[in-house]
């Protein structure tokens, strides 16, 4: 493979991977650099729930991203089981989510996708799940499904490997070098320089200071989330009750989350009161909880971005420089409907969704709220 690839990608996080792959399976030469290991940051961290979706049907840029991801992770679960051996451990176990009172207009837009849900009665609920104290109305979602985040990770990078992507782990990139309006070369941290035809920045939270060299400040910025997981008798459903949730795992295994702390800047730590209010949510939720053993705890940080959708396209003024960044709570389950655009637009064929919601110098915008918030 050339040395000088086609397309460099900064960040090897579900995001930069996931386009890595689709753009090799395109025939382009793809290297992805990272600072750190593959893979281990908000990817790694994350509860790995996706939520239902319907690309054909989605009425906004955002849930159609949704949608593809929902239709598409079953085939490519088992296409990357296919190529690397690895099992990514994506299944649909059904979700019960909760919507409070200022969901009132979710359930239409469940309904204009197509997606399959029920509105349960709290003791008809309670019948599916050991539920105890929970608010909100429980509507059945049985085309919820999970994926391993460590597990598929692993899979991706394997996948790359075997599909020619050059991975660089512990080679962070430090600045552009600038020929006129491109960029001509990056260099990194160890002081090499490293020449692509194109860019691709998808470095998660830490976007905004190689996007501001471009001219560019977005404000892609780390909001950090912790994660309890416990090891006992639990739901067998993933419940989603407003920004916290049950992800049972099936082995024994459930995983609480999370917190939303944009305050914590980049301090990746988890705190006492943070792993005791989600512990006390889950034994409130699902009173046998209580019995279950706290097995560890961890935190990662989101790519928050201040209309919560993410940024995705070419950045204005440089003919080289594409982004794929800030994709907050929703990587995973927007990370296929990502690289498929990004590939689209990488090698020149029209894009299946309109990017103009995901460009780096929209305004926010206010009313985007999804229809999940995983
Ligand atoms: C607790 C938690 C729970 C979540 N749950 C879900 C969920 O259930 N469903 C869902 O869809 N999403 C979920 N998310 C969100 C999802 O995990 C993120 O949106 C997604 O992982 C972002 O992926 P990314 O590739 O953009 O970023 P990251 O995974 O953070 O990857 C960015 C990579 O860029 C690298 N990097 C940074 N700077 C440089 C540099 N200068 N040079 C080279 N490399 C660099 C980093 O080392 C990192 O590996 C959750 C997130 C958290 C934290």
């Amino acid at each position: 493979m050339a040395s000088h690839p086609d397309v460099t990608i900064i960040g090897s996080g579900i995001i930069g991977l996931t386009s890595a792959y689709f753009l090799a399976k395109a025939g382009v030469s793809v290297a992805v650099y990272d600072r750190g290991d593959l893979g281990r940051e908000a990817s790694w961290a994350g509860a790995g729930i996706i939520p239902p979706g319907n690309p054909d049907r989605a009425a906004t840029p955002a849930d159609k991203l949704r949608g593809l991801g929902s239709l598409r992770f079953p085939e490519l679960s088992a296409e990357l089981r296919d190529l690397t051996g690895i099992d990514n451990g994506y299944r649909r176990c059904g979700g019960i989510e909760f919507l409070a009172h200022e969901d009132e207009g979710v359930p239409d837009v469940w309904r204009a996708e197509g997606i399959s849900f029920e509105r349960l009665s709290l003791s008809a609920a309670k019948r599916l799940e050991p539920l105890g104290d929970v608010q909100g109305e429980p509507h059945l979602l049985p085309g919820c499904a999970q994926v391993r985040n460590p597990w598929h990770l692993r899979a991706l990078i394997a996948a790359c490997e075997k599909s020619g992507v050059r991975l660089h782990r512990d080679t962070g990139v430090e600045a552009w070098e600038f020929k006129g309006d491109r960029v001509s070369a990056v260099r990194l941290a160890n002081g090499d320089r490293v020449t692509a035809n194109r860019y691709l920045l998808a470095a998660g939270a830490w976007s905004e200071s190689l996007l501001r060299p471009l001219g560019h400040s977005p404000h892609v910025h780390p909001v950090r989330g912790q994660i309890a997981l416990l090891k006992g008798r639990s739901c067998s459903r993933v419940l989603m009750l407003g920004k916290r949730y049950i992800v049972p795992r099936g082995d024994g295994l459930t995983l609480i989350g999370s917190t939303e702390e944009p305050e914590a800047g980049f301090e990746k730590v988890t705190t006492p009161e943070g792993v005791s209010e989600l512990l006390a949510f889950a034994r409130k939720t699902v009173p046998v909880l209580a019995d279950a053993v706290l097995e560890t705890s961890w935190a990662g940080l989101r790519p928050g971005s201040p209309d919560g959708l993410p940024f995705i396209g070419s950045v204005p003024g440089w003919g080289d420089v594409f982004v794929a960044a800030g994709h907050f709570r929703a990587g995973v389950q927007l990370s296929l409907g990502t690289a498929q655009a990004i590939t689209e637009l990488l090698t020149g064929v029209p894009t299946y969704v309109d990017l103009d919601a995901f460009a780096v110098d929209r305004k926010p915008q206010a009313s985007a709220k999804s229809a999940f918030r995983s």
